[in-house]
């Protein structure tokens, strides 16, 4: 505390990342990164932007990134919009879509970044509970006023709501943005974009960090109606012109580009899901079904908090919440089969000395 902040300050709750501890032989399972490396032209193009025109400032509006996008995505550059991370792209959705009459909903078990934004820019907002089985109901959203943001496949459950259902909520909300954080939509969800060109109230944000493996580089991007994208770069060319720096946009451009790196490293995890849940199970987990690069779980007979600590003794490292519904639930990054071989050894070894 200093006497010097600003009133707003004093105000914040900020969110808290996952650790990222230096533990030798560490089986870090505890932020949703990818085990694979990016893509090595990624690198490669990284690299290559390593060089004397650093002096220069990159290209605030990212042009080649954007195109590159639209044309990945089937939708025109002006429908795209990229920033630091889904984070900042988040951030800028917020203040720039987010603020309105009613309060802006979303499920009481979510990206707990959101009430964090809601705080920052003084925004009203409303939890919406999730379903007994922790799915968010569509029906509970539709009769209500405001804004929405939900992810899907949500965090941290891992469950996943059809692109119909998404359509449902968009056209409930017709006269407020509806914005669907879709940072895990690549290991077995369906993305909304081809939803956009129907719905102009509809605002989709990705990642590069999970499936793409670039957490370290930032990379994020909305896609949306032309409108909402002028209204996400006023906000942002009222922050930062620059928020994507030149090595970001070329290793971007070239993951990108590589489709087919990125087609394998994915359906390896997603084969290395169907694996963990089948072991969870059979260690008497009740696994949640995930369409994401995660999946959480509880043990009947123990608790999640017992279970993450013994975990992190054994150096493999795990998310616990505490917040009151998910407190029993640990969330699981889906690793390389050793790193999950290393987990169910660990947990094993746990379970038959506390069992
Ligand atoms: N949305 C969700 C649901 C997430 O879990 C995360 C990762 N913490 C993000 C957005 C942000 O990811 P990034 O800023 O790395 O793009």
């Amino acid at each position: 505390m200093s006497r010097f902040w600003s009133e707003l300050v004093h105000g914040l709750s900020p969110y808290v990342p996952g650790e990222q501890p230096q533990i030798p032989g560490l089986v870090k399972l505890n932020t949703n990164e990818s085990p694979f490396g990016p893509s090595p032209k990624a690198i490669e193009a990284i690299r290559a932007a390593a060089a004397d025109t650093l002096r220069l400032y990159p290209d605030p509006q990212a042009t080649r990134l954007r195109e590159v996008l639209a044309a990945y995505h089937k939708v025109s550059p002006e429908q795209v919009f990229v920033g630091n991370g889904s984070d900042e792209v988040l951030a800028h959705t917020f203040a720039a879509l987010l603020k309105q009459a009613a309060p802006l909903l979303f499920p009481d078990v979510t990206y707990s970044f959101y009430p964090v934004y809601c705080r920052l820019l003084g925004i009203d907002y409303a939890t919406v509970p999730l379903d007994a089985e922790m799915r968010v109901r569509i029906d509970d959203y539709v009769d209500r006023p405001g804004p929405v943001i939900v992810a899907n496949p949500n965090a941290p459950t891992g469950i996943a709501l059809s692109r119909a259902e998404i359509a449902r909520l968009a056209a409930a909300h017709s006269d407020v943005a509806v914005v669907i954080d879709e940072a895990y939509v690549d290991f077995g969800a369906e993305t909304a974009i081809p939803l956009i060109s129907e719905h102009p109230n509809l605002l989709v944000v990705q990642t590069m960090s999970k499936s793409r493996a670039l957490a370290g580089l930032r990379v994020g991007y909305a896609i949306g109606a032309a409108g909402l994208i002028e209204g996400l770069t006023r906000v942002k060319d009222s922050f930062n012109s620059y928020p994507l720096g030149r090595p970001a946009q070329a290793g971007a451009i070239a993951s990108i580009e590589d489709d087919a790196y990125f087609q394998q490293a994915r359906s390896v995890i997603v084969k290395n899901r169907a694996d963990l849940t089948a072991a969870l199970a059979r260690l008497g987990f009740e696994v949640l079904p995930s369409s994401a690069n995660f999946v959480f779980v509880r043990h009947p007979d123990h608790s999640g908090q017992a279970l993450a600590t013994a975990l992190r003794q054994r150096a493999v490292l795990v998310r616990h919440f505490t917040a009151p519904r998910i407190a029993d639930y640990l969330r699981i990054t889906i690793g390389s089969e050793t790193e999950l071989a290393r987990l169910t050894d660990a947990l094993r070894e746990v379970l038959a000395q506390n069992g």
